[in-house]
């Protein structure tokens, strides 16, 4: 069984005081064993939280990446960079990026490939729009989206995958799935990876993420094929963020 992993997600928020609590709070804590926690903080408070985190059980993360190594593109930042201040792990495909910055699925592999190219672990997010799931796609397009990248990958990159399943009308709205809606589609997930190879199925972490609260936690991650969390809303707040982890051992 893979080994739960539940990943905080700031987006454009927090500070460098809050970094610094975070990195505090989490040194002193007693998380569960087994259970490994990941924060991705925005690019400027990537080096303060390298440092904060350090010696304590926080890997560092970030929000994005670009799908270029280096060079004349102002405002990008490159894998190698975030592997330099000490980034370990970062989302692709978040339905933020996919929706208000145009990340279609082209876009989605080539920023996979461009965080294995330099050792960092891709965190492929999937989702369904309301719309799409009102009109019964949800399976089309979650296993579309995974497909995709799935497709343009060998083996070895595949391995080096986690996935995170976050139905798009979940996200920030309070309005969480369902443990067996999500199930559902995480049983759906895990069956099309056995198509691709049965060990990287049994092995690859699938973690759910929309609204993930301290008090829902508990029953989703209990999911036989839920193997974390990805967390936005509460994993600004350190007792809530702490909570979740609490969850997941
Ligand atoms: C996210 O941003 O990935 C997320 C799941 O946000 P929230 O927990 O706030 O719904």
């Amino acid at each position: 069984m893979p080994t739960p992993l539940i990943a905080g997600n700031w987006k454009m928020n927090g500070s460098r005081q809050l970094v610094d609590e975070f990195g505090r709070a989490f040194r002193d804590a007693a998380l569960p064993d087994g259970v490994s926690v990941a924060l991705m903080v925005p690019f400027p408070y990537l080096e303060a939280a390298a440092r904060a985190f350090e010696g304590g059980p926080l890997a560092l993360g970030a929000q994005t990446l670009s799908d270029r190594p280096s060079g004349a593109f102002t405002g990008e930042v490159g894998g190698e960079m975030l592997r330099d201040c000490g980034v370990r792990m970062v989302l692709v495909g978040h339905s933020e990026r996919r929706t208000l910055f145009g990340e279609d699925d082209a876009a989605v592999l080539a920023r996979v490939r461009a965080a294995l190219g330099v050792g960092l672990t891709p965190v492929l997010c999937l989702g369904e729009s309301l719309e799409e799931r009102d009109a019964g796609r949800t399976e089309a397009v979650v296993l579309g989206q995974l497909e995709a990248v799935l497709d343009g990958l060998d083996a070895a990159q595949r391995a080096a995958l986690v996935i995170a399943y976050e139905p798009v009308w979940a996200i920030g709205t309070g309005r969480t799935a369902t443990p067996d809606q999500a199930q559902a589609v995480h049983g759906a997930i895990r069956a099309r990876l056995t198509r691709y190879d049965a060990e990287l199925a049994a092995a690859m972490q699938v973690l759910y993420g929309g609204s993930m609260k301290a008090d829902n936690a508990a029953e989703l991650l209990a999911q036989p094929d839920i193997d974390g969390g990805l967390v936005g809303g509460a994993s600004l707040k350190i007792d809530d963020f702490l909570a979740i982890c609490q969850s997941a051992g």
